[in-house]
Order: structure tokens, then C-alpha cells, then sequence
């Protein structure tokens, strides 16, 4: 073999390791690409599935904060779904029933406070009085006509032998948020909303209410209409402008359960009239205006 034909060969051998050595290479690439297309395309399938699964996964650490706060509401959480609830009703048009002005005048003895209808935002009255008989809280305080009513009337009481008391008279609004709210705490909204108002819709911030005790396991019971107390006022506080503001079997009127212990002043010829309706005649019957459950529910 001469030298030009061996350098040829070995050229011709170096090519052709070069070309397979490409051609491996290549095919190396091809596979290797393929491979990871497939990958992309599972990807992408997992990644259209993932709308799907991303939430039941995502839901999982945003579930148990939520578990936990319905399951233990602060006043805060309950506070936002009571604010959302009504908002909610006055968008349904429930709040806008339009009804007399002696019952939305606040200077009016018929000022209507009840679970369909507000008072002004933050309202007070402004002529509130210490009452100026026992009161089981320390002090309460009442508008001045209807506190001047209740000495009229403790005295007449006391009179025939029964000596009345008072535990709560006139609430303000940051009470009445703070007293609701306990009970939104301990029992939820559902039970808290039988047993006490919601702030701005209550009676006590009238300045009109007062709710009368005894000290005795019939205060804020049933019960209370068998006290000495109970039976007195529910014979004779009209004829002292006084009305029972939540009479027996009127609920699904009034708003609330029996209360034989919560008195309202209207004024001794209103409540004379009233009375005259019925001893279980209630103020949203006699004056034919709405009342029940707050519009939501
Ligand atoms: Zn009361």
C-alpha cells in the first residue's frame, strides 16, 4: 500500500467514525427530545387537571382556619356576617317599609325600636334622668318623662305593699354591641338574636324601657309574672303610661318571647288604649306596624 492510499484510507476511516459518531449523537438528541416533549405534554396534562385538584389541595389549609372560626366565632367574624346580613336586607328593600312619623320621631313617646325597624345610627336620647327608684344595677336612667312616670308608679306600688325595682333602664348602642355580642359568643347569632337585640334596634335605647327585677330566681324569667312585681305592673302600669312590650304568645309580632318584666313608656293615654285592646294586646298589633324577625331571616 503506497503512503498517499493509506492516508486516504485513514481519512476515509476518520469520516466515517466522525459521521456514525454524529449519527449516534443525533440520535442520542432525537430520544432524548422526545422524551422530554412527552414530558411537557404530561405536565400540561397535570397542570389542566391542576384547576380541578389545585382547589380540594388549596382548600385543605384555608378549610381549617375557616372550621376553626365558625366552630369558636370571635365578636369580629360575627360582627362582619351580622354587618353583611344587613346589608344584605336592606338591599332586599325590607328596612324601607315607610311608616309613621310618631313611631321614627324620636321625640315621640311612640318611638318604634324593633327588630324591623333601627334606630338612628348611634342614637341617645337627650333628656335622660336618673330613675329614682331601687335599681338592682347601681343607677339607670331613663328620658325624663318616662323616669318622672316611674316614681308615680313606685309609689302607687308601694302603696298597695309592693316595693318595684329596676335592673336596666336606658342601654346605649356600644352596650347593647357589647351585651349581643357576648351572647353571639356564647350561644351563636341564632339564640343570641331570641334573647337580646342587636345594637340600634333595641327598646332600652329608647329611653323609654325599663326592665323590673326582684332579686329573685324569677328575674328575667317566665316566672316573674307570679312575683309580687309582676302581677302588679301587669294590672297597673298603664295607668301609669306603661305597657308589657312583649306579651305572651305575640312573638312572631313583637320579635321576642314573653318578657313580663320589660315595661315601655308611651304616655298614660296611649297605654290606657292599648291596655283597653287587651292585657296581651302588643304595640305592633295595636298599632299596626311591622315587627317579628329581622328581614334576613
Ligand atoms: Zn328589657
Amino acid at each position: 500500500m503506497s503512503k498517499k492510499r493509506k492516508i486516504r484510507t485513514s481519512v476515509k476511516i476518520i469520516f466515517l467514525v466522525l459521521v456514525i459518531a454524529i449519527a449516534v449523537l443525533a440520535g442520542v438528541l432525537i430520544v432524548k427530545n422526545h422524551s422530554s416533549n412527552n414530558q411537557t405534554a404530561a405536565a400540561k396534562v397535570v397542570s389542566s387537571s391542576s384547576p380541578t385538584a389545585a382547589p380540594s389541595a388549596s382548600a385543605t389549609p384555608t378549610a381549617t382556619p375557616a372550621e376553626t372560626a365558625s366552630a369558636e366565632p370571635t365578636a369580629e367574624t360575627t360582627a362582619a356576617a351580622v354587618e353583611e346580613t344587613a346589608a344584605s336586607a336592606e338591599v332586599s328593600g325590607c328596612k324601607s317599609e315607610v311608616i309613621d312619623a310618631a313611631y321614627t320621631n324620636t321625640d315621640s313617646l311612640l318611638l318604634l325600636a324593633n327588630k324591623k325597624h333601627k334606630l338612628p345610627e348611634g342614637y341617645a336620647p337627650a333628656d335622660l334622668v336618673s330613675v329614682q327608684i331601687p335599681c338592682y344595677n347601681g343607677s339607670a336612667s331613663m328620658r325624663s318623662e318616662a323616669a318622672e312616670a316611674l316614681l308615680k308608679m313606685y309609689n302607687a306600688a308601694l302603696n298597695d305593699g309592693v316595693s318595684l325595682a329596676v335592673s336596666s333602664c336606658f342601654r346605649d348602642e356600644n352596650y347593647q354591641s357589647a351585651l349581643y355580642y357576648k351572647y353571639v359568643n356564647m350561644y351563636g347569632t341564632a339564640t343570641a338574636d331570641t334573647i337580646s337585640s342587636r345594637p340600634g334596634y333595641s327598646d332600652h335605647q329608647t329611653g323609654l324601657a325599663g326592665d323590673f327585677v326582684e332579686g329573685s330566681a324569677a328575674d328575667f324569667n317566665e316566672e316573674f309574672e307570679d312575683t309580687a312585681s309582676g302581677k302588679w305592673l301587669a294590672a297597673n302600669a298603664h295607668l301609669y303610661g306603661f305597657i308589657m312590650r312583649y306579651p305572651k304568645g305575640k312573638a312572631s309580632i313583637t320579635g321576642y318571647e314573653y318578657e313580663p318584666w320589660h315595661f315601655r313608656y308611651i304616655g298614660v293615654a296611649n297605654a290606657t288604649l292599648l291596655y283597653s285592646a287587651g292585657p296581651t294586646e302588643s304595640f305592633e298589633e295595636y298599632y299596626n306596624v311591622s315587627g317579628g324577625d329581622y328581614c334576613a331571616q
